[in-house]
């Protein structure tokens, strides 16, 4: 497996930290849990879409694009993080935002990602839950030919294999940060949601021979679609770095227990969660994804699945600038 094959643009600080979370580990009385900073890539307030784009760029410009067309919720950090590196490449961003909340408030159809979005010029069209993206994006794409640009498709949360190499390259990355600090490491926690981050780990880690568990926690779709969708990725991806079969159905586990009733909308575990991050550590997250995984994990430690003891990372994978899209529900 050599990732160096790949076209790729530079877009992350890399290596993200990996941190120790002294005071959580010691105010949750269970294992010593530390944190992968994914959240600090760098690119428009970071987060995990970035090292996915870096490889996903790397093919629109190999393939001579000049303009980028992709899909997301209204609060898609993905869709923020794509804008960001268009314009850092000098591309024009035709975005697909989906509104995938039903009755949002004006702050959440306004403010946070989407205002950033616009920041970066990002050309904006709203459709319905529900709408056919491939369709609708093929649409957008012909336009853009017409007018005698080159377009260049990312899918939503840039989870295809291309962008999932993002996270092989995480995997590959932590493991190194293991032995350079010396750590036995028996879990590791992710948000789970259009599955490139967790497929790809998958890949990284298992194409290495490392045999650490991964425990996706699920933001938006019932245990069997998600761990089906992400076993479907990884596989695409294994055959892409040439590590077919690395990753096994088995070994692909989500927990889709903290959802609540659905995507986006926030759940008291997840307000507790954030909260409860930010006042013993410091750290943002974010309500839609990496909030209700930290309540996954902090759940897991009261229940005592993960145990005094165990070494557990949790992922970050940013999204502190969707925080602002629900500044009138969060301190409620
Ligand atoms: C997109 C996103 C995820 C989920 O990653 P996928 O690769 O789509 O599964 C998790 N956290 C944040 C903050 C995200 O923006």
């Amino acid at each position: 497996m050599n990732l160096s094959d790949f076209p790729r643009v530079r877009l992350a600080h890399l290596p993200t930290p990996l941190e120790h979370m002294s005071r959580l580990s010691e105010h949750l009385g269970g294992p010593e849990i530390f944190v992968k900073r994914d959240d600090c890539t760098g690119l428009a307030t970071g987060g995990n879409k970035t090292r996915k784009l870096e490889f996903s760029m790397g093919e629109a410009v190999k393939q001579g694009a000049d303009t980028i067309i992709t899909v997301g919720a209204i609060q898609s950090n993905h869709v923020r993080q794509a804008a960001a590196a268009a314009c850092k490449l000098g591309m024009a961003c035709e975005v697909l935002l989906e509104s995938r909340v039903s009755d949002p408030s004006e702050i959440y159809s306004k403010s946070g990602n989407v205002f950033l979005d616009r920041i970066f010029g990002a050309n904006l069209r709203q459709f319905d839950a529900g709408t056919d993206f491939n369709v609708a994006m093929k649409s957008v794409a012909d336009e853009v030919r017409r007018a005698g640009g080159t377009p260049y498709i990312i899918p939503g949360g840039a989870s295809n294999a291309v962008g999932a190499l993002g996270y092989v390259d995480c995997g590959i990355e932590m493991l190194g940060q293991f032995k350079e600090q010396n750590l036995t490491i028996d879990h590791l926690v992710s948000a789970t949601g259009s599955a490139g981050t967790h497929a790809g780990l998958a890949v990284g880690l298992r194409a290495s021979g490392n045999d650490l568990p991964i425990l996706g926690i699920g933001v938006n779709a019932p245990q069997d679609v998600q761990e089906e969708r992400v076993y479907k990725l990884a596989v695409e991806t294994a055959e892409l770095v040439g590590a077919k079969d690395c990753v096994a159905r088995e070994d692909i586990i989500a927990d889709c227990n903290y959802i609540g009733s659905g995507y986006g909308i926030p759940t008291e575990s997840m307000n507790e969660a954030i909260l409860m991050l930010a006042r013993f550590e410091g750290l943002l997250f974010d309500p839609v994804y990496s909030g209700k995984a930290l309540a996954g994990m902090i759940d897991h430690v009261r229940q005592g699945r993960f145990t005094k003891g165990q070494n557990i990372v949790f992922l970050h994978t940013g999204g502190s600038a969707g925080l602002f899209a629900y500044s009138d529900t969060l301190l409620t």
